[in-house]
């Protein structure tokens, strides 16, 4: 007997344009999600526990309507602000980090 054959469940997730504010409209391949905007540095850096350090980089508390993040676009090494809903995934707004002229 022939068993029948495992459905696929092989979804297209559509290619997102993210807006370097210095180059302009790109694939999103293109960046790199840095941090959470206005998150606390651990200080003194030398007296911070792995544990804390694990926390400030790879946890995120900004989950919502409106995230303010830090992204790098990778083709030009420019770091900038992302406002973004976290649900939609829809781009409010893109900003060169404040003393960043575009
Ligand atoms: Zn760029």
């Amino acid at each position: 007997m022939k068993l029948p054959a495992p459905e696929l469940h092989i979804r297209a997730v559509e290619m997102q344009l993210l807006k370097c504010p210095f180059c302009g409209l790109r694939s999103e391949t293109e960046f790199h999600f840095a941090t959470e905007a206005g998150k606390p540095r651990p200080e003194p850096a030398d007296d911070t526990s792995a544990e804390k350090w694990n926390e400030y980089l790879h946890l995120q508390n900004a989950l919502g309507d409106e995230v303010s993040e830090i992204w790098v676009h990778l083709t030009c090494g420019e770091f900038f602000l992302l406002k973004r809903n976290t649900r939609t995934r829809e781009v409010l707004d893109c900003s060169a980090l404040p003393g960043r002229d575009t």
